[in-house]
């Protein structure tokens, strides 16, 4: 490993967590055709790769050979799904006071090394980082669940799950693998596991979590349950886990809390990128809504997200390329619905807040990404909080 000669594909975080590993390291790195190991970011569609025989693989596929290699492995928790990777990853990096790294921002890279101090991580795992993970085998693996979603990079469906089993595929029968058994596909992936499995379920989840005031929504009191599934199975003590979900932050854009404007709560969900996490943000919810979506049109079916808008929503406000057949396919199901086309973000903004009332909650959960407007998810979170807090300002002054 010391010996080989790396080449480097991308420029964002990975690759410079790449480069500085290698600057550390000592390890020469070189143009692709020169490389004997090419370290690949997941931003880079493998349709894209150079077409050489030269081995490609993750970033994460990389740390996990180098910690093969260390006197001592860190036990590594692997956790994957469509929707609430992030969420869990930081759920378990909380309760089981270790650290977290992986999709979630922060390169496993920079763990190799520090086995000793970190003798335990839990790693967020994408499909696009474990499209190129070859060896990788964590001792728990945490499968959330799978609905369709990143097909334009994976084109079917079948791929994507196939990428989604990396996270266990090459487990034995020492490795926990801890799956979602309400989830059909889920359930239908696992049976080529080798490891010792054992479930979560929404159903098993006991009032007690709903006593945690920092988990909002049924999802996130599941996500605990399952941190704690993963606690146990580390052999801590259950009372203090459960004790510990009291200080939690969540993340933010996720249900983040903005500000409560004239008794018109006002939520920032920019992390909601697909119908299914929309859904979820809504059910989140007993007052009565105003929503906000927007993002480019993923042909998602969307099928179900307007069942539960015209159920649950008082309001539908859009912008974006998602707009005009969300629009359509409400009108088509709710003809009296109330839906309100605006230009963009600041539109909807103002909007929203003008036609809000007290005791009602302004609901930023676009249901889609919108790399048409924005730089992804936080950068669109951030836009909104911003929106939000200039017209609040404006009106106060
Ligand atoms: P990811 O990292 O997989 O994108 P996040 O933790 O950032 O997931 O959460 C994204 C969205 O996924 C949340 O806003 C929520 O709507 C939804 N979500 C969170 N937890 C779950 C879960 N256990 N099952 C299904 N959806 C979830």
């Amino acid at each position: 490993m010391v010996n080989d000669k790396i080449a480097v594909l991308g420029s964002g975080i990975t690759a410079k967590s790449v480069l500085a590993f290698a600057k550390r390291m000592h390890i020469e790195v070189v143009d692709v055709h020169d490389a004997s190991l090419i370290i690949t970011s997941p931003g880079i569609n493998p349709d894209t790769f150079p077409k050489i025989n030269t081995p490609i693989i993750s970033d994460i596929e990389w740390a996990y050979r180098w910690f093969q290699n260390a006197k001592n492995p860190p036990t590594l928790i692997g956790v994957t799904g469509t929707n609430g990777k992030s969420t869990v990853t930081a759920l378990i990096s909380h309760v089981c006071d270790i650290p977290y790294a992986g999709n979630i921002g922060v390169p496993l890279l920079d763990y190799v090394g520090l086995e000793d101090e970190f003798p335990c991580i839990v790693i967020e795992l994408s499909s696009y980082q474990l499209e190129t993970c070859v060896d990788f085998r964590p001792d728990i693996a945490v499968l959330l669940n799978i609905s369709p979603d990143h097909l334009a990079r994976h084109k079917t469906m079948e791929m994507y799950i196939h990428e989604k089993t990396k996270c266990f595929i090459n487990q034995t029968e020492d490795d926990h693998l801890l799956y979602n058994e309400d989830d059909d596909v889920v359930v239908s992936m696992i049976h080529c596991a080798k490891s010792k499995k054992s479930s979560f379920s929404k159903n098993a989840v006991t009032d007690r979590f709903g006593l945690v005031k920092t988990l909002m929504g049924d999802h996130n009191r599941l996500n605990a349950a399952i941190a704690l599934k993963v606690g146990a199975l580390l052999e801590l003590d259950e009372d203090t886990s459960f004790r510990s979900l009291h200080s939690f932050k969540s993340l933010k854009h996720r249900l983040e809390f903005v500000c409560d404007y004239n008794g018109l709560k006002i939520f920032n969900d920019s992390k909601a990128t697909n119908p299914e996490s929309t859904i979820l943000g809504i059910k989140s919810f007993t007052e009565t809504i105003s929503l906000i979506c927007c993002g480019d049109d993923k042909g998602l079916d969307l099928s179900e997200l307007v069942i539960c808008i015209g159920k649950n929503v008082s309001e539908l406000i859009l912008f974006g390329g998602i707009a005009d057949r969300l629009q359509a396919l409400m009108l088509q199901r709710f003809p009296n619905f109330l839906v309100t086309k605006v230009k963009d973000l600041q539109e909807a903004v103002a909007y929203g807040i003008q036609s809000g009332s007290n005791g009602h909650v302004l609901l930023f959960s676009p249901a889609s990404s919108s790399f048409d407007c924005f730089n992804g998810f936080e950068d669109r979170g951030n836009q909104f909080i911003n929106g939000v807090t200039s017209y609040v300002e404006a009106t106060l002054a």
